[in-house]
């Protein structure tokens, strides 16, 4: 958290209001967070456009680009006071915006706008935009590798946007089981994931994404998101489709949810 609906409707909630201002300072605090900048560049810009791609975020200005990863708990507030999770501040000539990160995975990295292309293509495509050809390029790579799914799933480098909520969603909408070794799916399978993800993520966006009962997750102005509602098996107890009991394991640390008659381990 947060994944690629969550940023999105981050976006989305930031583009209408403060794109078009013009930045007159900022600030970054934590040297965590600050960890990827070597030099503070002025940047008295007016800001052109705000972008995402996977789970980054990134402020367009003529000659730099600032891209925030909110890692695990990082957020975005307009106009709201300093606190002591506050990591950045961006004075915008009408609205001050905060970075809070309350765990400090998350980071700023800000870059001449001519790197912005070569940076982001260091992750791979995001996947909602995942053309034919690239995903016969992921399925590829796929039967070379001898990863879980989910875990080939969650590397930004194959393809980005996916994290640990949505791994589960799109897995049990696929029926695949999570410990499937990657280079044994079947070209339908993929077809199935595919399909999934675009599908779970556009359902997400529309429901301005996930913000789970620790409430870390709200958007720029104050809003949560619904998309909690519309879960099929992260945190479950009974499976939506058979009822059965759903089975937690975790796989890299990261809690695992799947029916094991739903999805079953074909391995
Ligand atoms: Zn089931």
């Amino acid at each position: 958290m947060p994944e690629l609906p969550e940023v999105e409707s981050i976006k989305r909630s930031l583009s209408s209001n403060i794109v078009g201002q013009k930045l007159e300072n900022y600030k970054i605090y934590d040297h965590r967070t600050n960890r990827y900048n070597t030099r503070k560049p002025t940047i008295k810009e007016s800001l052109s456009g705000i972008s995402r791609k996977g789970k980054l975020l990134i402020f367009d200005f003529e000659h730099y680009s600032i891209i925030f990863h909110l890692g695990m708990s990082g957020r975005i507030q307009v106009n709201d006071k300093k606190n002591k999770h506050t990591r950045a501040r961006f004075y915008f000539d009408k609205d001050t915006v905060n970075f809070d990160d309350i765990r400090r995975f998350g980071f700023i990295n800000i870059i001449k706008a001519e790197l912005k292309i070569d940076y982001l293509n260091k992750i791979g495509p995001d996947v909602l935009e995942i053309s034919t050809k690239q995903s016969r390029i992921i399925i590829d790579k796929s039967k070379k590798s001898k990863s879980l799914i989910k875990d080939f799933i969650l590397n930004q480098k194959y393809m980005s946007g996916i994290g640990n909520i949505y791994a589960n969603e799109i897995l049990f909408a696929s029926r695949i089981h999570p410990e499937t070794k990657v280079n044994t799916l079947s070209s339908n399978n993929w077809k199935d994931f595919f399909n999934n993800t675009k599908k779970i993520m556009r359902l997400a966006i529309k429901n301005n994404g996930t913000t789970l009962s620790d409430m870390t997750y709200f958007l720029p102005y104050g809003e949560f998101g619904s998309n909690q509602n519309f879960l099929k098996i992260y945190s479950k107890t009974n499976c939506f489709n058979c009822e059965h009991i759903i089975d937690k394991i975790y796989i890299n640390q990261r809690a695992t949810y799947f029916c094991r008659k739903c999805q079953k381990l074909k391995n």
